[in-house]
């Protein structure tokens, strides 16, 4: 295979060689033909002198025109997506190389198609056998996918392509989409259908601060909530049904222990103690589970008025004091004496009690337990912060369950329920308010409530 120029070059000497072998051959003939002749002889010379020229620059032309149209094509039709044969390789070096290149190019784009297609159905299959309904919105608002898993009611079928408002039938999930979408933020939303439960979460896939599309994600919850109902339920009786034969076991111990007037080192008093004690504590456990059955069942009403703050934190000071200055802990009130805010009294009690006396039964002696009040422009910031143990950021979210203990013999040992933080978090939702816990940095835990004002409470 040559290259374009040697090609050229050799074409060149060919029609010269053959032009001066015709030169010599004419001037040989002049001697043997009559003198008319001779302008016929060089009319015949400067012809095919021109016709060698000619056929030359043509052959050459051709040479390198053809393969390159046919290159031209197949670009175009690789650019269509038809990958088509491999093309066959011309005669010229260069444009055999350009050739192999693009014929490189055609099998490997055809193999990312393939592999592209493959990846598509995968994800397809995938999409459309997940248990959850998921659906996308593009960022003109068109519906790029939808799988078969969403209920009719929610998202028509067959919705492709068509504007968001016109395919989600559903018109509060309607509504939470638009909001979503114009605040650029993920949320979730709940509802009920008929005899069916959902929950809707729907969230933005951004890069760079470009929102690209939208993803939503449909899970039926109706078993999920019904076990939450059952277990409630079991909770509620649980605490109705304990209450009497514990207290009356409580009462009976009581009476015994006067009647029998029993010496301090008797075995028996020591078993009548040890009854007492853990009457005592089921007491508390069955008083914890009743307060979080009535906040639950919301016969807890929450009953805010404006109050002094600080002096509510002062006063459960003074009543945990005991508590505290056993450990030799200190309670740091960090408050303005004259910010008011708005909550209910006796629920925002019943919360410090419970989160000042765990930083104080999860904190080693001689630290410190800060509380802390912030106003902020639509909400007040209750912060409770200490320089105990702290919590691992998996148990945080669980923490707040009830009966969920990181460690239960220390908190059995503490006297702790396992339903303070339960209690915290119901009593934050009453003030429209959410808890959350944070690491402190100076080791120990935040948790930190936030709640409206009075002016920003929701309707
Ligand atoms: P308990 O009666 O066991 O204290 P809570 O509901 O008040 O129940 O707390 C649940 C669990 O959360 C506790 O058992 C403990 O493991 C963890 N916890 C609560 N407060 C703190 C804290 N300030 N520091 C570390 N762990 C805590």
């Amino acid at each position: 295979m040559r290259s374009f120029f040697s090609t050229l070059l050799l074409l060149n000497w060919g029609l010269l060689i053959l032009l001066l072998a015709i030169a010599l051959g004419i001037m040989f003939l002049k001697d043997f033909t009559i003198p008319i002749l001779h302008p016929v002889l060089y009319f015949l010379f400067v012809l095919l002198a021109i016709y060698g020229t000619f056929y030359m620059s043509s052959a050459v032309a051709k040479r390198v025109v053809d393969p390159l149209s046919l290159l031209e094509e197949k670009t175009r039709e690789i650019n269509a997506g038809d990958f088509g044969a491999e093309l066959s390789y011309p005669d010229i070096r260069e444009l055999a190389q350009l050739t192999m290149s693009i014929n490189e190019m055609a099998t490997r784009l055809k193999n990312q198609f393939l592999d592209l297609n493959v990846e598509k159905e995968k994800f397809n299959s995938l999409l459309q056998n997940l248990k959850e309904g998921v659906f996308a919105i593009d960022s003109n608002g068109k519906i790029l996918f939808q799988n078969r898993n969403i209920p009719f009611a929610l998202v028509a079928p067959g919705s492709q392509a068509l504007d968001f408002t016109k395919a989600i039938i559903h018109k509060g999930l309607l509504n939470f989409i638009k909001t979503q979408m114009k605040e650029k933020s993920e949320g979730k939303i709940e509802f009920e259908m008929g005899y069916h439960e959902y929950s809707v979460r729907f969230y933005p896939i951004q890069n760079n601060g470009i929102v690209y599309l939208f993803v939503g994600v449909v899970s039926e919850i109706t078993e999920d909530r019904q076990y939450e109902r059952i277990r409630e339920q079991f909770f509620q009786n649980a605490s109705h049904e304990l209450k009497t034969p514990i207290t009356s076991i409580k009462g009976y111990a009581e009476t015994l222990e006067i009647k029998l007037q029993l010496s301090e080192d008797s075995g028996e008093k020591k078993f009548l103690n040890a009854i007492l004690r853990n009457t005592e504590r089921m007491i508390r456990i069955v008083e914890d589970m009743l307060t979080v059955t009535k906040l639950e069942q919301h016969t807890t009403i929450c009953q805010p008025e404006e109050f002094k703050i600080y002096e509510l934190v002062r006063n459960i000071g003074d009543s945990v004091g005991v508590l505290i200055s056993r450990k030799n802990q200190e309670l740091i009130i960090d408050i303005d004496p004259k910010l008011e805010v708005y909550a209910d009294l006796v629920l925002m009690e019943h919360l410090l009690i419970n989160l000042i006396s765990n930083a104080s039964s999860y904190s080693p002696e001689s630290t410190s337990i800060l509380v802390r009040v912030k106003e902020l422009e639509k909400f007040y910031l209750l912060e409770v912060a200490d320089q105990g143990i702290g919590i691992s950021p998996e148990d945080r979210e669980r923490i707040f369950e009830r009966f969920f203990r990181v460690d239960s013999n220390r908190s059995r040992k503490e006297g702790g329920t396992g339903l303070g933080l339960s209690i915290v978090k119901h009593i934050a939702k009453l003030h429209k308010g959410k808890v959350e816990v944070n690491s402190n940095p100076g080791g120990g835990s935040i948790f930190a409530i936030e709640f409206p004002k009075k002016a920003y409470l929701p309707t």
